[in-house]
């Protein structure tokens, strides 16, 4: 475990740090309350801080506090201290100290109290751990690792609120896998699964970084491409479209033809208070025309999506609007 010491006694740094090494952790030893902080608020830093109270720079105390009031990582700290006064360790606790340890220090107790401490910084990590995997869970598809219904939609009201501020087009694709019923039907369901994992992972490393590619229903497709007018997202969801249909897609020994019809919807580049579900309707209507038009091609809407108008506004509370001049 990566330790902090700063104190200002020489001896008895040189001392802590001895026996920790002895113990086997990595020890970084320094002599001011300004080094210690800079030691505990990087990124990789110790996660076991052993503070003397009076430093130079900052005090223990003062680490202490400023070290509590920023984001995790969290950092256990024992106040080293010649103090143990009941109203001094109340002052450390309220500072934000774990543990105390009295100079000159014990061996057997340092080593009991690190234990606790490791114990502390094990679960919060485990804690975090848990924590990212359950927001990874929540925004991404399980079964294509794709962004989910949910986080597309999201992306997709991002974006076009970005769009109107910086006066951007944006378009949208809707890519349906054709026939994929019959997929199922033929091959099972796990070689399905498959197909579909695969034809995700074409059309995801077809697309640009900055696009967003989510599943929104079961073999459907949601695209967001910022900064694409109509006919660069043609360009796109060409692309997408030879890039799945390219190769057969391969599952144990069988090989599986796979081929998407894609619609697209664009919006115009000031299309201000454009709402996500009439890019969505557009895209939806021309993907419906690829499909009757014969499947494996892309149809996009015949022109780009412009606003609904806006609500009028509300009646003012100094009475009716003055007509308009005629
Ligand atoms: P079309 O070309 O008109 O889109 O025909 P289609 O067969 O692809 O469309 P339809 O909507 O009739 O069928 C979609 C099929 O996708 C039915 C459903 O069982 C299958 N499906 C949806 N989600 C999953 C999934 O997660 N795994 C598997 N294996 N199949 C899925
Ligand atoms: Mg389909
Ligand atoms: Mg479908």
């Amino acid at each position: 475990m990566k330790i902090l010491i700063a104190d200002d006694e020489a001896v008895s740094r040189r001392l802590l740090e001895r026996t920790l090494a002895g113990l086997g952790h990595e020890v970084t030893a320094v002599g001011d309350g300004l080094a210690a902080l800079a030691a505990l608020m990087s990124p990789e830093g110790p996660r076991i801080a052993i503070l003397d109270w009076m430093m130079p720079g900052a005090t223990g105390l003062e680490v202490c506090r400023l070290v509590r009031n920023r984001p995790a990582p969290y950092v256990y700290i024992l106040l080293l201290t010649a103090r143990d006064r009941r109203e001094d360790v109340l002052t450390g606790l309220d500072a934000g100290a774990d543990d105390f340890l009295t100079k000159p220090f014990d061996a057997l107790e340092l080593r009991a109290r690190l234990r606790s401490g490791e114990r502390i910084v094990d679960l919060q990590e485990g804690l975090v751990r848990a924590r990212e995997a359950l927001r990874e869970q929540a925004i991404h598809d399980s079964l294509t690792g794709l962004w989910n219904r949910g986080m597309i939609l999201e992306q997709l009201g991002h974006e076009l609120h970005r769009a109107e501020r910086e006066e951007r087009p944006l378009a949208v694709a809707m890519a349906d896998l054709d026939h994929f019923k019959r997929v199922n039907d033929e091959h099972g369901h796990a070689a399905g699964d498959a197909v579909l994992r695969e034809a995700a992972e074409r059309i995801r490393s077809t697309v640009r970084d900055c696009d967003f590619a989510g599943r929104y229903g079961g073999e459907e497709f949601l695209l967001v491409l910022p900064g694409c007018d109509g006919a660069t997202a043609a360009l796109v969801a060409e692309r997408v479209r030879r890039r799945v249909a390219d190769a057969p897609v391969q599952t144990g020994e069988r090989l599986i033809p796979v081929t998407v019809s894609v619609g697209l919807a664009s919006s115009r580049p000031r299309a201000a208070r454009l709402r996500p579900e009439a890019l969505i309707q557009a895209a939806d209507e021309a993907l419906y025309r690829a499909k009757t038009d014969g499947r494996n091609r892309v149809a996009a809407a015949p022109e780009a999506i412009d606003p609904e108008p806006a609500p009028p506004e509300p009646a003012s509370p100094d009475g009716p609007p003055l007509p308009e001049e005629r």
